[in-house]
C-alpha cells in the first residue's frame, strides 16, 4: 500500500504536466453541464449568496452573516501522502481577499483531511471565525495555535448562526484510490506546524443542512453515503460532492444518487470537489487528474441521473450566485 501510494504520488508531476491546458474562466470545465449565473450588482438586502473557491470551500453571506464551508486555500502542490505540508499565507490571504472575506462568523469544516481542514485555523485566526468540526479538526487548530473549542460536531449537532440554522449530519468518507478510506482514524493530539499530509487523518466526516429563511442547503462534501442518512431532511439545492464517484460502479453511483439526492427531493444540484487541488486558486480550477481520480466519469453518472431532473449546475470560481433565484 505505501509502495503504492508513494508511486502515485511520484507519478503526479508527469500526469499533471499532461492534463491538458485548463478550462478558460467562467466557461465550464464539463460539456452539456452550465455553469450558474453571476450576481451582477447588489445583491437584495437579505439575500443568500454563495461563493465556490473549489473542493468543497463554500462562503454562504446573507450580508449580516458569513458562513465558511472548510476553506481550503493552500492547495499545496503534490499528492504524496509522505509529503510535509503547511497553510500558506500567501494564498490564504490571495483567496479570502478575492472573496471579499474580511470577517467571519463560523466555519464548518467537513472532515479532518488536508484538503478541507488545513487551513480552517488560520482562516479562523485572521476573520474571528468560530471553528466547528470534529475532535480531530480541534487538534489542528491547537497545532495553529487556536484555543481549545469547547465543543465539538461529536458533542452537539445543531448550529445557530444569525439567520443560519446548520444540522450536522454524519456522513461517510468516499471509498479511496485503492478501495479503503484514506488516511483513516482520528488525530488525538495538536497536530505540530509542518506534518506529513497523511498526519490529516479523517477523524469522521460529515455535512452541512444550512437553513436559512426558509431554503435548504445541503452541502455533502464526500461521495458516500449510509443507507437512510436523510431519512428524515429535505434539501431545495445539495452540494453534491463527486470526489472519486468516477471511479465507482453504476451501482454506488445510483445509491449515493438516491441516498442524497432523491431522498432529499432536491431541485438543484451543484457538483463539488472534481477540481485538481494541487493546483493554485490564481489558476483556473482543471479536473482532478487520473489516477487520483476521473471526474469526467462522475460528472457524466451525475449527468445521466439528472436527466429528468433535478436541474444541475457548476458554480463559478470565486464569483457570487444568488442561491434562490437559481432554484427557480
Ligand atoms: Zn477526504
Amino acid at each position: 500500500m505505501r509502495a503504492l501510494r508513494v508511486l502515485a504520488g511520484g507519478l503526479c508531476a508527469l500526469l499533471v504536466a499532461a492534463a491538458g491546458p485548463a478550462t478558460p474562466a467562467g466557461r465550464s470545465p464539463f460539456p452539456g453541464v452550465p455553469t450558474l449565473e453571476l450576481l451582477t450588482g447588489q445583491a437584495p438586502k437579505g439575500s443568500l449568496v454563495v461563493r465556490f473557491m473549489g473542493t468543497s470551500t463554500l462562503l454562504f453571506d446573507d450580508g449580516e452573516t458569513r458562513i465558511l464551508i472548510d476553506g481550503f486555500f493552500t492547495r499545496s502542490e503534490t499528492w504524496n501522502p509522505f509529503a510535509r505540508i503547511a497553510p500558506d499565507p500567501k494564498a490564504i490571504d490571495h483567496a479570502i481577499r478575492r472573496a471579499g472575506i474580511d470577517r467571519l462568523d463560523a466555519i464548518l469544516v467537513a472532515h479532518s483531511h488536508h484538503d478541507h481542514a488545513m487551513d480552517s485555523a488560520d482562516v479562523a485566526l485572521l476573520t474571528g471565525a468560530e471553528l466547528v468540526g470534529s475532535r480531530s479538526t480541534a487538534n489542528i487548530a491547537v497545532g495553529r495555535g487556536l484555543p481549545r473549542p469547547r465543543q465539538t460536531v461529536e458533542d452537539r449537532k445543531a448550529w445557530t448562526f444569525g439567520r443560519f440554522n446548520i444540522t450536522v449530519i454524519p456522513s461517510p468518507h468516499s471509498p479511496s484510490l485503492f478501495g479503503r478510506p484514506l488516511f483513516e482514524g482520528e488525530i488525538d493530539a495538536p497536530l505540530p506546524q509542518r506534518p506529513r499530509m497523511k498526519a490529516y487523518r479523517e477523524g469522521g466526516g460529515y455535512s452541512f443542512l444550512i437553513e436559512h429563511d426558509g431554503l435548504r442547503v445541503l452541502v455533502h462534501p464526500s461521495a458516500g453515503a449510509s443507507p437512510g442518512q436523510y431519512r428524515r431532511h429535505r434539501a431545495d439545492v445539495v452540494f453534491l460532492g463527486i470526489g472519486s464517484l468516477g471511479k465507482q460502479g453504476g451501482r454506488f453511483a445510483d445509491r449515493y444518487w438516491g441516498e442524497v439526492v432523491q431522498t432529499t427531493q432536491a431541485r438543484l444540484v451543484i457538483p463539488i470537489h472534481w477540481d485538481d487541488f494541487t493546483r493554485p486558486l490564481t489558476e483556473p480550477l482543471r479536473p482532478t487528474p487520473w489516477p487520483f481520480d476521473r471526474p469526467q466519469a462522475g460528472m457524466k453518472s451525475v449527468v445521466e441521473r439528472a436527466r429528468n431532473g433535478p436541474r444541475l449546475a457548476l458554480m463559478p470560481l470565486f464569483d457570487p450566485v444568488l442561491v434562490r433565484p437559481a432554484i427557480l
